[in-house]
């Protein structure tokens, strides 16, 4: 790749990333790890007239943004697996190519399910916030009551790459595995992944079968609001819920609504609408198990989609086939 190919990245990313950004690309860093207003992003664009673009779910690419970056632009890698940030359409129209990072945090991601599973399951945040004020008293026999995840059924919305690694650390927990999903998997799939799981056909079912819940769709137009009043109405009582997938997929006002009746035992979100300006009422409620995005923050998991999305670029702009893409031009 010539090193006057230009690419400008919106935040700052891993070294090792940027190293190699650096030596491949004329590149336009952002070391302050300034938020590019959209604006600013286009003008920027203007100026620099880069041939790709490499972006994270904080920047949001509307059909207004993609319609006026510069003919420069071949292509946008996205240091996402999730798409939900960039209109696809606007990007195909322009001849665009999208790229994304399938795969690279799957297993972080899917450590951070569990983790959120097991802070709602055992009252992890009640307890972390008693011992830190001088809370905790002596042993309570009857205090931070939770459930065990031995035995439980855990149901799995999306049974994709997250979906299926999650499914799998639960199975070593001892859980028992239903999905429910768009495509049911073959008893082969499932076995190549070592699992075992029993399809439901309709989200219903599952929902009044689970012990808990877990989210691993990605957000569309279908998923919005997927989990809302009816949804909790059907759920099993004093069920788990927990979403690492994304914030929308999810009614704020139905799940803190079933928090306070008793319906939902707990929640574990790692995703949050309107991140990071999130609904306020999560941290008075019952229960709430609340982590800040971290769902793909390991060194692994970061690397991986850095070089994933310069290898996308790489073979985007040198004619090759291109890994990773979710939208061709
Ligand atoms: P994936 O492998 O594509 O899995 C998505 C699953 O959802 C697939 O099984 C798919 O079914 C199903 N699905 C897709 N659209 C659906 C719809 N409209 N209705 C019902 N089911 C649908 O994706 P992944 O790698 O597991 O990632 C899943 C999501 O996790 C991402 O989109 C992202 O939003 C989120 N995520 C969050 C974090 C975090 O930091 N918390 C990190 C990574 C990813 P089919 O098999 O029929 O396609």
């Amino acid at each position: 790749m010539s090193s006057n190919t230009r690419l400008l990245i919106t935040r700052r990313l891993p070294e090792p990333v940027e190293e190699r950004a650096k030596h491949e690309f004329d590149v336009l860093l952002n070391p302050s790890d300034h938020q590019y207003a959209s604006a600013d992003l286009v003008a920027a664009c203007e100026n620099f007239e880069p041939s790709a673009l490499l972006v994270t779910p904080t920047e949001r690419l509307d059909e207004a943004f993609i319609r006026q970056l510069p003919g420069s632009v071949k292509i946008i890698a996205s240091y996402s697996v999730g798409l939900d940030h960039i209109d696809l359409a606007a990007a195909k129209k322009r001849s665009i190519v999208v790229s994304h990072t399938p795969g690279a945090l799957t297993s972080a991601t899917a450590d951070i399910a569990i983790l959120c599973l097991l802070g709602a399951a055992r009252h992890a945040y009640r307890a972390q916030q008693d011992l830190r004020h001088g809370q905790w008293k002596r042993w309570d026999p009857t205090g931070y009551i939770g459930v065990e995840l031995d035995g439980a059924v855990l149901g799995i919305v999306g049974m994709g790459r997250i979906g299926r690694a999650t499914a799998m650390r639960a199975q070593a927990f001892g859980m028992e595995v239903r999905y429910w999903n768009r495509t049911t998997l073959s008893q082969a799939q499932l076995k190549a992944k070592g699992l075992s799981a029993t399809p439901c056909e309709r989200l219903e079912e599952l929902l009044a079968v689970s012990d808990a819940v877990s989210l691993h769709v990605p957000y569309t137009p279908e998923t919005h609001h997927l989990i809302d009043a009816d949804a909790i109405n059907a759920i099993k009582p004093e069920a788990l819920l927990i979403n690492t997938a994304r914030g929308s997929i999810v009614d704020d006002e139905a799940i803190l609504e079933g928090l306070k009746r008793g319906k939902l035992a707990g929640i574990g979100f790692d995703v949050f609408d309107g991140e990071p300006d999130f609904n306020q009422a999560y941290l008075d409620a019952p229960n709430a198990y609340l982590l800040p995005h971290i769902g793909s923050a390991t060194n692994q998991a970061r690397n991986k989609m850095g070089m994933m999305a310069l290898d996308s670029i790489e073979a985007a702009l040198s004619g090759n086939p291109i890994p990773n893409t979710a939208c061709s031009s």
